[in-house]
């Protein structure tokens, strides 16, 4: 990630020496060049997939997808079954949700994240068996908790005191009993950028199990006491306290997801040393056992040159044993554990495709005052189909695709044609000297959080989905939007 807008060129990008090469980190098997240079995925040319769908144009690979989730599923699966542990993988639908998708991970044996009435929606579409699925979110509606307990989700996770008595009056009301996991805060600060960085104290998702926050859930002293507490007790405690007196709340375990795009394993062995200490400590306090933890997301991949994400193998095998040695430590049985990885699945599956319009040369300083040119690549799309540059300054590669990228390499910023000038879609790359207008460029590892995070802004409308697939005709996943369609709920005045 680069912060600098006055950079010149960052240090982990260099001259390509072989710039038709695809980086294997960032790119996956399903991507390859052709004999005439032209990129392909999963077989099928892009100059092929832009005459029949068009760009921008997103184009996500059920290849790579349902390898991606074989190799998280096995490698947690594997790296517990040592330690005689059983895992579950939940899917983060956030990252990248259509009804195909949904399909594939339950194909390949996953269950499915979902944060939000309308993803719960989606995965019930695709006949995701309620039981399969999770519901998450820190302000879900009475609506959104009651439509997960009418389908039986296999369970809720709550992240204040005030949810689980939402929960608790909801369940009850239907005289159901609501499968209850609670989000916890173990402290552990990821290394990522503050924005996805979720698990310290100072921002809205999860529950303190800080020692002396349980008047922060705004109890009274009494009603402290009444639940068997005192005011030194944590946050969590509280929560804890108040759905094991819910007979309509079947306190299953905690939750925690300590942020995104985190490459080693020791952020996550930390978090889980925390939550089994107090998942412990609850045990003993209520005599109760809680024998769940989830440990939430966040495996990071590789966007740029010179990033290099462990395999799933690695962090998994780690964290396995960093995970037996604590509860052999504590003297516990390791609880069921369950991961829920995002754009560690959906990311590399994706990618975009633009075509090159205006090309412009921008004279600028470097660092050391001398005079620099800056080539401007604009494509027709940007902010709308990929808000991830602007929203957290991300970093991401584009390569020319329809033709053999050849000869001089010119340092190059590809933007998008909205009215912004943080309309960015990739801030440093190479780009060959000869890109013309017309010209197809593909920006890889754009699986994740781009479609998801997609919007009309200056009435662009949104593009389709493509999925390939080794061996078959590509299909629309979702059909672009129509200028029609988008203009359609303006009612002018009604
Ligand atoms: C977003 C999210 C995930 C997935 O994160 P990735 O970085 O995409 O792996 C998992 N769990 C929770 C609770 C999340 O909010």
């Amino acid at each position: 990630m680069s912060d600098s807008s006055t950079l010149f060129k960052p240090d982990w990008l260099e001259v390509p020496a072989h710039p038709a090469d695809l980086n294997r980190t960032i790119w996956t098997d399903s991507f390859s060049r052709n004999d005439s240079g032209e990129l392909e995925v999963d077989g099928v040319a892009v100059s092929a997939l832009r005459e029949q769908f068009g760009t921008p144009e997103y184009i996500f690979s059920e290849t790579t997808f349902r390898a991606r989730v074989a190799e998280f599923k096995n490698a947690f699966t594997s790296a517990f079954a040592e330690h005689g542990a059983e895992v579950s993988v939940y899917y983060a639908a956030k990252s990248f949700l259509t009804t195909a998708v949904a399909r594939w991970a339950l194909e390949e044996g996953l269950n499915l994240d979902t944060a939000s009435g309308g993803e719960l929606a989606l995965a019930l579409r695709a006949e995701v068996p309620g039981q399969q699925i999770a519901l998450h979110g820190n302000n879900k509606s009475d609506a959104e908790i009651r439509r997960a307990l009418e389908n039986q989700v296999g369970r809720i996770v709550a992240d204040s005191v005030y949810e689980v008595q939402q929960i608790a009056r909801i369940a009850s009301d239907m005289g159901v009993v609501a499968p209850l996991m609670l989000r916890v805060t173990p402290g552990v600060h990821a290394s990522t950028h503050d924005y996805i960085a979720t698990a310290h104290e100072d921002q809205k998702f999860g529950q303190s199990m800080v020692a002396g926050t349980a008047m922060l859930a705004g109890f009274t002293t009494e009603q402290i006491n009444a639940l068997g507490l005192s005011d030194e007790d944590s946050y969590a405690t509280v929560a804890a306290a108040v759905a094991l007196g819910e007979d309509s709340i079947n306190l299953r375990g905690l939750h925690c997801h300590i942020g995104s795009q985190i490459f080693e394993a020791e952020g996550f062995s930390k978090a889980a040393e925390k939550v089994l200490g107090f998942m412990n400590e609850l045990n003993h306090r209520f005599d109760v056992t809680l024998a769940e933890i989830d440990l939430g997301g966040g495996y990071g991949i590789g966007y740029i040159e010179g990033e290099s994400p462990r395999p799933a193998l690695d962090v998994a095998t780690e964290l396995a044993d960093s995970v037996s040695k604590t509860c052999a430590d504590l003297g516990m049985e390791i609880p069921h554990l369950s991961f829920e990885p995002g754009r560690s699945i959906s990311g590399p599956s994706g990618i975009t495709l633009y075509t090159v319009g205006t090309i412009k040369d921008v004279a600028i300083e470097d660092e050391a005052g001398a005079s620099r040119v800056r080539r401007y690549v604009s494509v027709d799309g940007g902010m709308s189909d990929n808000a991830r540059p602007v929203l957290y300054d991300a970093d991401y590669t584009a390569v020319l695709a329809n033709r053999e990228p050849r000869g001089i390499q010119v340092l190059s910023r590809v933007v998008g044609k909205h009215c912004e000038s943080g309309d960015i879609v990739v801030r440093f790359c190479y780009l060959p000297a000869d890109l013309m207008a017309g010209d197809i460029l593909a920006v890889p590892a754009t699986g994740a959080y781009c479609y998801a995070l997609s919007s009309n802004y200056n009435y662009l409308t949104k593009p389709p989905v493509v999925a390939t697939a080794q061996d078959s005709v590509p299909r629309l996943m979702v059909r672009g939007e129509t200028e029609e369609e988008m203009l359609s709920r303006d009612l002018g005045l009604v």
